[in-house]
């Protein structure tokens, strides 16, 4: 068994596609083993996404993240980190495949209404960043 981390960025929140893309990541095979609504400060977002701070679009990145309320989950399965990177699709919609989250609901390569963690390491620091050991069940 393996976890990821998953953002419901606040685009698809403030369109109320959260229940839609829950249904697809359960259908999946993934098990929410976290569950919260919360909307990031400036610095959260910073700090989550520190990792980009040199891109051009950085600013404009944290700013869409704190623009409203966003669903951050732990999932767990088999394969989870690749599994949910295969349901999101590629980052930039117009290159995700059919019937992935991002090729149904993207609005554009920013706003692309979800997150997953890109490999098992970074899962582990992300979860942590979010979550602590009791809120995340068994
Ligand atoms: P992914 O979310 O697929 O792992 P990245 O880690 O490369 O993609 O980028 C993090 C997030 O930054 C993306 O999901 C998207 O919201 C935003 N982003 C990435 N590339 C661009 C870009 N060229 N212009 C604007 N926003 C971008
Ligand atoms: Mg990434």
């Amino acid at each position: 068994m393996e976890r990821t981390f998953s953002i419901i960025k606040p685009d698809a929140v403030a369109r109320n596609l959260q229940g839609e893309i829950m249904a697809m990541i359960q259908s999946a095979g993934l098990r929410v083993v976290g569950m919260k609504m919360i909307q990031l400060t400036k610095s959260q977002a910073e700090g989550f996404y520190a990792v980009h701070s040199e891109r051009p679009f950085f600013g404009s990145l944290v700013e869409y993240m704190c623009s409203g309320p966003c669903v951050v989950m732990c999932l767990e399965g088999d394969n989870a980190v690749q599994k949910y990177r295969d349901l999101m699709g590629a980052t930039n919609k117009d290159n995700a495949a059919e019937g992935t989250i991002r090729k149904k609901y993207a609005l554009d390569i920013e706003k692309n209404s979800c997150h997953g963690s890109d490999g098992q390491d970074t899962a582990a620091v992300e979860i942590a960043y979010f979550f602590n050991a009791l809120e995340l069940v068994g």
